[in-house]
């Protein structure tokens, strides 16, 4: 079985956000850029599917060349392959556009991708490239397995569960539960070092959006500590700063 696991460069989660250009752009001086979590997920699960020879890992990124680190992580997890598609990823039209000319020209039986990315947290990929492949699309999903040439997926709905069958080649996007993130070991570090990583081109998209500015939510306000022994107090600040009652 052949899989394309879609891989995101983001953040880490503890980065202090700024922006430049009049906040239009996003600073990326002193950031140090991760896996995207549920990227991990995804790729644990296509590694354990595909275990004991029974097939093959891509990893792919639409991303510049600084993206490689992460790229090479996923390589030292266990991904057989990887490819970089050697373009600023300008939104997730233009991300999952060049994902899919990617899989037009090299056919996979399963393309997973994170349920979202956590820095722009859209959730758009995984819906675009099953539109743009004409193939089925599940999101959010939080188990996986196959059998037969089918997939049984399970997706958390209120209150309960959705389990689905679905005929392979499709997409999914993948949340906790579908996989325990893998650590690299140091043979796979090793390994990841000479693992085949190309670096195509991309190809000519129109693109429909452009961020106008971004915005940091507004500071939160000072804690107060009211000692336990003057519940009175409490009740004073919440109702003349706090406002709740
Ligand atoms: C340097 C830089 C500049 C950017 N500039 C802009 C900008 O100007 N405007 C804007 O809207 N966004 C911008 N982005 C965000 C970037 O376009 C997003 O990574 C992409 O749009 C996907 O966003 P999403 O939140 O919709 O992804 P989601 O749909 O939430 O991602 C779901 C899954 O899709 C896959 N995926 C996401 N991104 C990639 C990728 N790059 N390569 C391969 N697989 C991927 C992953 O599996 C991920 O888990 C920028 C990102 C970077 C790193």
């Amino acid at each position: 079985m052949k899989i394309l696991v879609c891989i995101s460069n983001v953040p880490d989660t503890t980065t202090k956000i700024t922006f430049t250009d009049n906040n239009t752009q996003f600073n990326t001086n002193g950031v140090q850029f991760i896996l995207n979590p549920y990227d991990e997920i995804a790729l644990a699960r296509a590694i354990e599917l595909t275990d004991g020879g029974n097939g093959s890992v891509t990893v792919i990124n639409v991303g510049e060349v600084n993206t490689e680190p992460t790229i090479r992580k996923a390589l030292a997890i266990g991904a057989t392959d990887a490819v970089r598609i050697n373009a600023k990823p300008h939104d997730a039209w233009f991300v999952a556009f060049q994902v899919s000319q990617y899989i037009k020209a090299n056919k996979f039986d399963l393309i997973l991708t994170g349920r979202e990315s956590i820095d722009y947290n859209g959730s758009k990929v995984a819906g675009m490239l099953g539109e743009l492949l004409d193939l089925p699309s599940v999101s959010i999903i939080k188990k996986l397995e196959i059998a037969g040439g089918n997939a049984t997926v399970e997706r958390e709905i209120e209150g309960g569960k959705e389990v689905l069958t679905i005929p392979l080649p499709f997409v999914a996007g993948c949340a906790e539960g579908v996989a325990e993130p893998k650590i690299p070991n140091m043979r796979g570090i090793m390994s990841a070092r000479t693992k085949s990583l190309s670096v195509i081109e991309p190809v000519e998209v129109k693109t429909f959006s452009d961020v106008i500015s971004y915005e940091t939510p507004a500071p939160r306000g000072q804690v107060k500590l009211v000692s336990a022994d003057d519940p009175a107090k409490l009740v004073e600040l919440l109702h003349t700063e706090a406002r709740v009652i």
